[in-house]
């Protein structure tokens, strides 16, 4: 029979690598179940606006874990990392004196209740230094894993792998012990993104390089590799240092599963649809069956293995893969699809009123309101007042010292301009501001750093934030409906600059790619910048205010990697935020604008996203108009510019 090259190699590969069951082969089922991105998210609780939120936590997860246990009679489970960072729950408990010597990190006192296997460590495990690390670890009842993750001095962080073995009951009832071989990873980034906390200290290497050198060592060990690889799906050619590696580490030899994560995204789905190499509906990158489940206890994932055994070795024959929702939404509204786990939610109870009570505290007030919903559409007063901020602190920090007759700028992205989920916004009204508002408003953990540049550099990085827009065609008139953001930039990487004044004109194609490769050497999307009402000297030298994340080279923004820092404040962005609200009192004045849209030469029509509140705030404004429902909770609305 005449075979195509296709179909011979389709058949040669399920021939070697994924053997049909036979008649009479043993066979072990075994059910691989992973969390990702936890973030401090145990309890469905919203820290920010003081409310349940059925969208979120370990503790709904683990009835989702429970059910699937009792589906399966062999399982295994993993967590793959950020785990101690995110919530206000884990910056409570990062505070000096909150975790004592001895005690159990609430996180892991939840997570030893439901008996994890391995874990690995993800990038923002870093975020509040080593010895805090340490000292969570300390109470995890359940081994990490990282294999680019080493002392200088060349030992190993944590071990780069591990064997478990395990007993597990064959379909025909009889009991083996296999050895499941786990290997992590992380992205070798936090060396710039936690500088401060790490330089000097460890170093991290390629994922992919790492996994070429542990994984055959591991493979002789094991019956099955399982791979927590605390990165995303990025299918574009391999190059050293890639942050979201799992695609390529999918192509090393040897590994049988990957469960991926730190993308917050859901995978298998149609996040990841249409990229080579990947199957999005049935979960697979390169062949290899994969995994990653949202974020904040979104999901569950779920690998179901057939194994089988042939001449004393153990073989993947089937698999399976879903990524299991805690909840859906229904018409806009979120609909919990599972219970909440009560044991779990009573492991961190005390921290949990302990912040609640914390982040209740008023630090200031606000004549006017704070919100992120216009932030993509123009300038606004919630990214202001983060500027504003910055721009304060840094103030009397350089007042006495040799850049105190430098201007002062100051960046700032919006953290929660919708993105991921249609609640993901900041929305505090006119009156008292508390500090879980001030979280709210700057969300992440970043340290303020300050950075010396020239005028020219301040454009250039005004261009790769414009990188988050769609290039749009005024030729195609009112009519037809053009998407305005690139569903794939996260909202984080679009810088605001204060200080300043510019236009951001859509009709450009983006100087810059996602990478921060220049791209159209030509064209500038960032038009009319001026500095003190006339337009910018290139030559002349600023601060500019921002966070250790963007300054030491997050984002790929030009120049931007960590040589012109001048100052490490030492404290956090939101710090500066609750200070100056604190300082001023009552906020009366919104910050004056930094920009705004340039028309095109004719009227155009663009599309975005946000939610029902928006449709409320938009009342008045004959410029926007409700489209209708769109997907993922979403509503859509129009933008008439021009
Ligand atoms: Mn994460
Ligand atoms: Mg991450």
């Amino acid at each position: 029979m005449h075979l195509s090259r296709r179909g011979f190699l389709l058949g040669t590969s399920l021939l070697a690598v994924r053997p049909a069951l036979a008649a009479g082969d043993r066979t072990i089922r075994l059910r691989l179940l992973e969390t990702s991105d936890l973030h401090m998210f145990v309890a469905n609780y919203d820290y920010y606006h003081d409310k349940q939120d059925d969208t979120v936590g370990l503790s709904k997860v683990a009835t989702l874990i429970a059910l699937a246990r009792g589906e399966a009679r062999n399982s295994l489970l993993f967590d793959n990392g950020d785990i101690i960072q995110g919530s206000p729950l884990g910056d409570y408990i990062a505070q000096d004196g909150h975790l004592k010597q001895g005690e159990t990190h609430p996180m892991f006192a939840a997570m030893n209740l439901l008996r994890y296997d391995a874990a690995t460590l993800g990038n923002h495990e870093f975020n509040f230094g080593l010895s805090f690390l340490d000292l969570s670890l300390a109470g995890a009842k359940f081994p990490f894993v990282c294999a680019n993750l080493d002392h200088v001095d060349g030992r190993s962080y944590v071990p780069p792998f591990l064997v478990l073995k395990r007993e597990f009951t064959a379909e025909d009832g009889s009991r083996h012990t296999l050895r499941i071989g786990v290997i992590g990873f992380v992205p070798p980034q936090i060396m710039e993104w936690d500088r401060t906390h790490l330089a000097g200290k460890v170093r991290t290497t390629d994922i992919v390089e790492a996994a070429r050198k542990h994984v055959p060592v591991l493979q002789r060990q094991c019956d099955v590799l399982v791979a927590l690889s605390h990165s995303g799906i990025d299918t574009s050619p391999a190059k050293t240092g890639f942050e979201n590696a799992s695609f390529h580490l999918a192509e090393v030899p040897g590994i049988d599963v990957i469960f991926t994560g730190h993308s917050h995204r859901v995978f298998p789905g149609p996040d990841y649809a249409g990229r080579p190499g990947v199957d999005a509906a049935r979960g697979t990158l390169a062949g290899i069956p994969a995994v990653m489940p949202g974020f904040w206890g979104s999901h569950l994932g779920l690998i179901d293995l057939v194994l089988t055994e042939q001449s004393g070795a153990w073989r993947v024959a089937e698999f399976n893969v879903e990524a299991r929702p805690v909840y859906r939404r229904e018409a806009g509204r979120v609909k919990s699809l599972t219970g909440v786990d009560t044991a779990v939610i009573a492991a961190i109870a005390p921290a949990h009123q302990a912040t609640i009570d914390w982040v209740e505290q008023p630090v200031g007030q606000v004549a006017y309101s704070l919100n992120s919903y216009f932030s993509m559409l123009g300038s606004e007063p919630s990214l202001g007042v983060v500027n504003a901020a910055q721009t304060w602190y840094t103030a009397e920090l350089v007042k006495d010292g040799k850049y105190a007759s430098l201007p002062i700028l100051s960046a700032a992205a919006p953290f929660k301009a919708g993105g991921l989920s249609p609640d993901s916004y900041v929305d505090i009204p006119p009156g008292p501001v508390a500090l879980r508002q001030v979280a709210d408003l700057y969300v992440y953990a970043n340290t303020l750093v300050v950075v010396k540049i020239t005028g020219a550099q301040v454009a250039e990085w005004l261009e790769r934030s414009c990188g988050v827009f769609n290039q749009i065609d005024p030729a195609k008139g009112e009519t037809v409906v053009q998407p305005l953001l690139r569903k794939s930039v996260p909202t984080y990487n679009f810088d605001v600059i204060s200080g300043i004044t510019y236009r951001i004109d859509l009709t450009q194609p983006e100087r810059y790619d996602g990478g921060g490769k220049l791209l159209n050497a030509n064209t500038h999307r960032v038009v009319d910048l001026r500095f003190d009402g006339k337009p910018i000297n290139p030559a002349q030298e600023f601060l500019v205010v921002t966070n250790n994340y963007r300054s030491d080279g997050g984002g790929s923004f030009p120049g931007l990697d960590g040589s012109n820092v001048v100052l490490r404040a030492p404290d956090l962005n939101r710090d500066a935020v609750q200070r100056y609200l604190e300082a001023k009192g009552t906020l009366q004045e919104a910050p004056p604008p930094t920009w705004s849209f340039l028309p095109p030469s004719s009227p155009v029509t663009l599309s975005f996203a946000a939610n029902e509140r928006f449709g409320e705030l938009i009342a008045g404004r004959s410029d926007i108009t409700r489209i209708g429902q769109g997907l993922d909770g979403f509503t859509d609305y129009a933008l008439r510019l021009g």
